[in-house]
């Protein structure tokens, strides 16, 4: 392999205005050859408003065929080399695989093994994108929820109503692969080297649609309303498969089903897959108005119009609990009720595009490990198994529902009210469709949540004056990621001891976030030797 230079560019600044190459820029700026660039990539990106003329500041990993050496060029050293590379294609599947779940991972997956030649049945339990859009309008506007077809079931899972923001802690292979996937049925091509692209829901539909054109030419077979309901192991090894009152005979069934299916993950487990509990979060969803956020970001004269929304990423630690921290923060969104459920409730932030909704939302949600479910089960004198965090977040689902009296209205306060111990009957107005019940939320949300949020209010409003003032806390925030883990045989995937079984992405526990449950999707095509 020909040897590469990896250098870290600190410092590029440019005018809020200026809509040319970020990478281009750096090249002519720093007397790079352009001929000589393997690879670019943005790791950070920020608006500086500080001064009276705003900049923009980047951040750039650069891979070069040569050795550069300039100011402000920090030399960094070979990258670690990552495992997955020597397992690539050496996984032999069957030729016919169903995938379970369309959400960002299942498509990936499902389109990447279709490309070296495998008959692939994606199932999906909820509706086709066209359908879901009408029926994701009529819950907003007040009809009954449909529990196959939501803002988390349906073409595209939980990734077709979100904010899109497309930003990851890593940028491993796979991640690369995810993107370039997505760029590959029209999406923008600098989502491979932007540091915070974002898509907003609008173009998520966009490239869902575009996901499923690229599969379907490749001879993959779409099944809408098709919800798996069981499965058979003969031998150790997958048999058949249940798919909405159907069975056929099935050798290999992945699994991408997402962490709201909490029906299918009970059947996994009442047919022997074993899970391990893992560490999540929960608190509210916390809305402000938009130009406040922008002004006590940007300073009062900042043209939100060239730079943006602005955004927040807040965290506070504690001496003695687990801290707090804002989460998947909505410029100018919307808070929605993203249940599957017609008794539970649970809050998330979508945006589109523009972001040029009225409010800011964001979680605001506070860790929770072992130690705290122990404590809680022992409280409420439930069983403390493997299970307890998902009943820890369905009783607060339901508890929420009831709250807010019914028909999805949510539990809601003003943080100066959640601080002051006050139920204020005034409640601003939201961008929360289905209405608010004025709640005292310290009597819905478990001690150690309300007591930490209430001290990272006080740290979050020295950050940012006014966040408890213009706060509003929606409850509850559940879903911040799975709290279980399906384990699995690190070579191949497999669920260990069922032969064919694959378990993926943010349902299995393995992924957190549109483009590393895509990346988890691609690991297991990656692994898979190519059929043509
Ligand atoms: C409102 C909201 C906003 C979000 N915003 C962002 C964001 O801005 N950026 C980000 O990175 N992440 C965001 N997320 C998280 C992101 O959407 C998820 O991490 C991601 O979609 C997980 O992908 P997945 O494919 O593993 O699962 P999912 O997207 O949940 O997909 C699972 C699919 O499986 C289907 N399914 C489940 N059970 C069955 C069954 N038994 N049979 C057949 N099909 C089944 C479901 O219908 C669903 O379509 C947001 C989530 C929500 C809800």
């Amino acid at each position: 392999m020909k040897k590469t230079f990896r250098y870290r560019l600190h410092g590029l600044a440019m005018d809020p205005r200026d809509t040319s190459d970020p990478v281009e820029k750096a090249l002519r700026d720093w007397r790079i050859d352009p001929r000589a660039l393997v690879q670019a990539t943005i790791t950070r990106e920020s608006v500086d408003a500080r001064k009276s003329k705003p900049v923009k500041r980047f951040t750039l990993e650069l891979v070069t065929d040569r050795p550069f050496h300039r100011h402000m060029l920090e030399p960094l050293g070979d990258p670690k080399p990552e495992p997955d590379d020597l397992l690539s294609g050496s996984l032999a599947l069957p030729e016919r695989v169903h995938v379970v779940g369309s959400g960002p991972c299942g498509i990936a997956c499902a389109i990447a093994l279709a490309e070296k030649g495998y008959r692939v049945v994606l199932h999906e339990r909820g509706a086709d994108l066209a359908t879901r859009i009408l029926a994701a309008r009529r819950f907003i506007k007040g009809a009954d929820l449909d529990p196959e077809t939501n803002f988390l079931f349906g073409e595209g899972g939980a990734g077709t109503f979100t904010d899109g923001k497309l930003t990851t802690r890593t940028r491993n292979r796979l991640v690369q692969a995810a993107l370039k996937q997505w760029v590959d049925v029209g999406e923008d091509p600098s989502i491979q080297w932007r540091a915070k692209p974002h898509l907003g829901t609008d173009r998520m539909r966009v490239l869902v649609a575009g996901l499923r054109r690229r599969f379907e030419s490749l001879g993959g077979e779409f099944r809408f309303l098709s919800r798996l309901e069981d499965f058979e192991v003969r031998s150790g090894k997958v048999a058949s498969a249940t798919f909405s009152g159907k069975t056929e005979s099935v050798e290999a069934l992945v699994l991408a089903i997402g962490h709201s299916a909490r029906d299918t993950l009970e059947m996994l487990a009442a047919r022997g897959v074993g899970f391990e509990a893992k560490d999540f979060a929960v608190g509210v969803r916390i809305e402000h108005p938009q130009e406040m956020i922008d002004r006590r970001q940007y300073g009062p004269k900042a043209d939100t119009g060239v730079l943006g929304a602005a955004e927040y990423f807040l965290s506070c630690k504690t001496q003695a609990g687990p801290g707090a921290h804002s989460f998947c923060m909505c410029p100018g969104g919307e808070v929605l009720p993203t249940t599957t459920d017609s008794r539970e409730l649970a809050t998330n932030g979508m945006s589109f595009r523009a972001r040029a909704g009225t409010w800011a939302n964001s979680g605001f949600v506070v860790p929770v490990h072992r130690q705290e479910l122990t404590t809680w089960a022992a409280r409420n004198g439930v069983p403390d198994d493997v299970w307890t965090g998902v009943n820890f977040q369905r009783k607060l689902e339901r508890d929420a529902y009831a709250m807010g009296g019914g028909g999805f209205r949510a539990p809601a306060q003003r943080a100066g009210d959640f601080l002051d111990g006050k139920v204020g009957q005034d409640l601003p107005e939201s961008s929360y469709a289905r209405g608010l019940a004025p709640s005292d939320l310290t009597t819905l949300l478990p001690e150690f949540v309300s007591s930490e949020l209430a001290k990272a209010l006080v740290d979050f409003d020295r950050k940012i004056p006014g966040f408890i003032r213009h706060g509003l806390m929606i409850a509850p925030e559940t879903r911040t990621s799975s709290p279980l883990r399906v384990p699995r045989e690190a070579a191949t995937l497999a669920v260990p001891g069922v032969e064919g079984l694959y378990a993926l992405g943010e349902g299995a526990g393995w992924s957190g976030g549109i483009v590393t449950s895509a990346a988890d999707g691609l690991r297991l095509a990656d692994r898979a030797v190519a059929r043509r």
